[in-house]
């Protein structure tokens, strides 16, 4: 399959020629069509997927057809979580857009809203915003809907849960009841479905992963080592691997600022993305990464939140995330549209009943790594994707041939007899059924300083 056939015309496909695409992403097949036809969509695919395409293609075919725009009014709006996306959808929609005559902008906070206000007044074919941003250009006046034709939620998932509920809520009572709307997002939640039931119309379901899986092309493994040693393993494994480009998540705002720093000091060019940061650093901070001029980028879980950095080859988890959805979102910055990439976590033993969580969730259990000179002293306790409590059940009568009323399939201490067996194929390559095995030392590059644990 090709572009032209999905029935984009000459200045898209040109555009898209461009980007040196030829072939259509699985959520573009799917979606261009339905949303040309002008049907609702909801679409469950992750960040990687091509999913900005699939919706900002078809969205740039539909306008071009259309009225021009008046002042003030935009034609279409797609609402992102958080700025970098909205920033980077944005760019997609230039891209694309490059030989259209249509006027697309970029609004979100932490930046002056005057050369917004301005921005707007021509009207906008194409607006992209962060919800509160766009709420107080509303009620200033800036922005009008009357127009509006096309509205889309982009990582709708992430947009709940960052609290945005109720801005959201708002902003669709402004909106024209007649439009068209599509609706993307990672997962399917029972949130996300009662959101979309208040949004949209017979939408046509799409999905090109199924929820909470990892991304296959991603190679992940662990690394078990005590809390206090974290930093000086990552600035080894940094080292040791010659690794050039690094995202690291950390759970917390210092954590990020405080590795941040070690790795300075250890002549290793890293900076921060959080919150706390402004917008002007943030910015900066993706820019120089993508450039290579940063070696590491340390970012928190919502910092990072869309990213799209091209072909990013090594993921750290510095800190296990505690919602356990947030490790499938992390490691898909690795890995995607047909690269391939590694994710590896540090992991600390207070970090168990995350590292337990994440694992019943992508339902394998993640490689272990041992780093020679970073052996734990609190030991990670052994995983298992076996939930079932290994109580035992109350005892039956002794039958005749059991030895004190042992039930087959049963050890000594009531325990089912392959509780442990997870446990034994994790430790060993081409062990564990529930993932094809890699050689672990190429996983985690070539440091001589690893070993399996035997
Ligand atoms: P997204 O899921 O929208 O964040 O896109 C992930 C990456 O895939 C972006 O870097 C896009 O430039 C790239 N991409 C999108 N569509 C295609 C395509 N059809 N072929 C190759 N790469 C693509």
């Amino acid at each position: 399959m090709n572009f032209s056939s999905l029935g984009l015309s000459d200045p898209i496909l040109k555009a898209i020629a461009k980007q040196g695409y030829d072939t259509p992403t699985p959520i573009q097949a799917q979606a261009i069509p339905v949303v040309l036809e002008g049907q609702d969509l909801m679409a469950a695919a992750q960040t990687g997927t091509g999913k900005t395409a699939a919706f900002t293609l078809p969205i740039l075919e539909i306008l071009s057809n259309g009225p021009q725009v008046s002042t003030n009014q935009v034609r279409a709006l797609v609402l992102t979580p958080t700025r970098e996306l909205a920033a980077q959808v944005n760019a997609s929609v230039e891209t694309y857009g490059e030989y259209l005559p249509l006027r697309s902008a970029v609004v979100f906070g932490g930046v002056k809203i005057n050369p917004q206000m301005m921005k707007l007044r021509r009207g906008t074919d194409v607006l992209v915003a962060t919800p509160g941003r766009l709420l107080d250009l509303y009620q200033q006046n800036a922005v009008k809907f009357s127009e509006l034709s096309l509205l889309v939620l982009d990582e709708a998932d992430r947009m709940l849960d960052m609290g945005f509920i109720h801005d959201i809520r708002k902003i669709l009572s402004f909106l024209p009841r007649k439009r068209q709307n599509l609706l993307f997002s990672a997962t399917f939640s029972n949130d996300i479905r009662t959101l979309a039931k208040s949004m949209v119309h017979n939408p046509v379901e799409v999905s090109v992963s199924p929820p909470n899986t990892t991304v296959n092309l991603v190679k992940q493994s662990l690394i078990p080592v005590d809390k206090s040693r974290k930093s000086a393993l990552l600035t080894h494994l940094i080292v040791e691997n010659n690794w050039s480009q690094v995202l690291v998540f950390s759970r917390t705002k210092h954590g990020a600022d405080r590795l941040t720093r070690h790795l300075a000091g250890h002549r290793i060019k890293a900076a921060a993305i959080h919150g706390n940061k402004s917008q002007g650093a943030r910015t900066k901070a993706l820019a120089e990464f993508k450039q290579n001029k940063i070696q590491v980028l340390v970012a928190t879980d919502i910092a990072a939140r869309g990213l799209d950095i091209d072909q990013l080859p090594h993921v750290v988890n510095f800190d296990l995330p505690n919602v356990p959805e947030d490790y499938v979102h992390r490691i898909g910055r690795t890995g995607r549209a047909g690269a391939t990439g590694e994710a590896v976590s540090l992991v600390c033993a207070d970090e168990f009943k995350q590292l337990a969580d994440i694992e019943f969730l992508i339902k394998q259990l993640l490689p272990r790594e041992y780093a020679d000179d970073f052996m734990p002293v609190h030991e990670l306790p052994e995983s298992s994707l076996d939930r079932r409590p290994s109580k035992p059940k109350k005892p039956k009568a002794p039958r005749p041939g059991h030895k004190d009323g042992q039930r087959s399939g049963e050890n000594a201490q009531g325990h089912r007899a392959n509780a442990a067996k997870p446990r034994a194929q994790n430790r060993g390559p081409g062990g564990n059924s529930n993932k094809p095995q890699h050689d672990r030392r190429k996983t985690i590059g070539n440091a001589r300083s690893f070993s399996r644990k035997a």
